[in-house]
């Protein structure tokens, strides 16, 4: 089996095809501290692309409740039990964070989904990647055990406090929402899979598409991803998937006016807890210096952003900011080393990170690139005993097209009405 560059493992690995990056690829940040659980993105997908006969049951983005919730129900809990059973005991990492974008998070000594073939052969599964095929029942829920904390409180209302690791105050009752679609990633699973080689990733964008026509439903590509976001369809007999709303990154939105839009599900987010872009690619999949594009920024300088499950190896390319209040053992399982740091640098925001953080959601069009014209110092306090400095500085967008987008500042402005018109509309 030939073997890629996983940057995000730190580390070669065996994967069955030969490398071949995109040139640029599809990203995305979630920001979990803010997201609220309203589900409007999952229904902006529904109802722009599974309301058919036969797709009763997809939802190519969710938001799942976590520690409970999943989509399809223990996906996660599954997939992690299974690599475990493979290498027990091994599924570690070594090293630590650091500023080389190569081994961004230090190196997984442990096995992925395609490097577990004593254990395929051991369980007589055909093909080449570590997965399995969820029941009917485990689709039916796309938020099942919807706000459900882990038990914690000894009598109604008592949350408790305890500190974890780090030495900070986290709530002994805690939940938060995952929101959820496919990572588009650098090594699918699915592609790996699928016996028929109807899956491709494409080369200009990194997307990953099933060819209709040629799919015949084995469903191996569902039983490989270890995300489950590749979905059977009755009706047509084929696999069906998140398609990354490819006519709006290619700008054939009417609205677009040529230039790439965001998808329908982070468009759609309430919250403005979603930013979606393009990232430049080198050969080796590692991502190309592009200080000035925001994704950029939030992934490899402010390390804010971390990859769902990097551990199972398909280097996906959706990327989390962990929530403050949830205990970090169980953070680092899902989003690998490097948690608390991120956690700590979200609530001490620098100046360059407050200003980003306002370009969430103020724009359909995608970001390529982001410009701050420092403003005065408006606030200074100390928290988590550390000083904390605002500064209403002012961050500008640009389009592809490298026209300004909008500029915001990171002091919200308030209009206060004139009495006058106080209580008239
Ligand atoms: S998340 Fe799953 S379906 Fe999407 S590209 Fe990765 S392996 Fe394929
Ligand atoms: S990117 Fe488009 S197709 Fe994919 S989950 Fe979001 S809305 Fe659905
Ligand atoms: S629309 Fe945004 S805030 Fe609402 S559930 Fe989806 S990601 Fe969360």
């Amino acid at each position: 089996m030939p073997t890629v560059f996983n940057w995000q493992l730190g580390r070669a690995m065996r994967y069955p095809y030969e490398q071949a990056a995109s040139q640029e690829q599809f990203a995305f940040v979630i920001n979990i501290n803010r997201c609220i659980g309203c589900q409007t993105c999952t229904m902006a997908c529904k109802s722009t692309w599974t309301f058919s006969k036969g797709q009763e049951h997809m939802w190519w983005t969710n938001v799942e409740t976590k520690p409970y919730g999943g989509y399809p129900q223990h996906w996660d809990v599954k997939i992690l039990d299974l690599l475990e059973q493979a290498n027990p005991g091994k599924q570690k990492w070594s090293g630590s964070p650091n500023g080389n974008p190569r081994s961004s998070y230090g190196t997984f000594a442990g096995k992925t989904v395609y490097e577990s073939p004593e254990f395929v052969a051991r369980t007589g599964q055909p093909n080449q990647v570590l997965g399995y095929l969820p029941t009917d029942e485990e689709w039916r829920f796309p938020n099942i055990h919807e706000d459900i904390p882990p038990a914690g409180q000894s009598k109604p209302m008592d949350f408790g406090q305890g500190e974890d690791a780090s030495g900070s105050k986290k709530h002994r009752a805690w939940f938060y929402y995952l929101a959820r679609l496919c990572n588009h990633c650098s090594y699918p699973a699915c592609l790996a899979a699928c016996p028929r080689t109807a899956i491709y990733k494409r080369p200009e964008d990194g997307i990953v598409l099933i060819d209709q026509s040629e799919c015949r439903g084995y469903r191996k590509c569902v039983e490989a991803c270890p995300y489950k976001k590749s979905m059977y369809r009755g009706t047509t007999r084929t696999s069906e998937k998140c398609i990354a709303c490819y006519p709006r990154i290619e700008g054939q939105d009417p609205e677009s006016d040529g230039v790439p839009l965001e998808t329908r599900c982070m468009a759609a987010c309430i919250g403005q807890v979603r930013m979606q872009g393009l990232v430049k690619v080198a050969a080796d999949s590692t991502w190309v210096e592009d200080r000035q594009n925001p994704l950029y920024f939030l992934v490899h300088v402010a390390k804010v952003a971390l990859p769902l499950y990097p551990q199972f190896g398909t280097e996906p390319n959706g990327y989390y900011i962990p929530p403050r209040w949830v205990p970090t053992k169980y953070l680092e399982q899902m989003f690998g080393p490097g948690v608390e740091q991120a956690v700590e640098r979200y609530r001490n925001p620098d100046r360059e990170l407050l200003a980003v953080l306002q370009l969430f959601r103020r724009s359909n069009q995608i970001i390529s690139r982001y410009e701050i014209k420092e403003g005065p110092k408006v606030y200074e306090v100390m928290q988590h005993g550390k000083k904390f400095e605002m500064y209403n500085d002012t961050v500008i967008a640009y389009n592809r097209k490298g026209k300004e987008m909008f500029r915001t500042t990171v002091e919200e402005p308030v209009h206060v009405r004139a009495a006058a018109h106080a209580n008239s509309i």
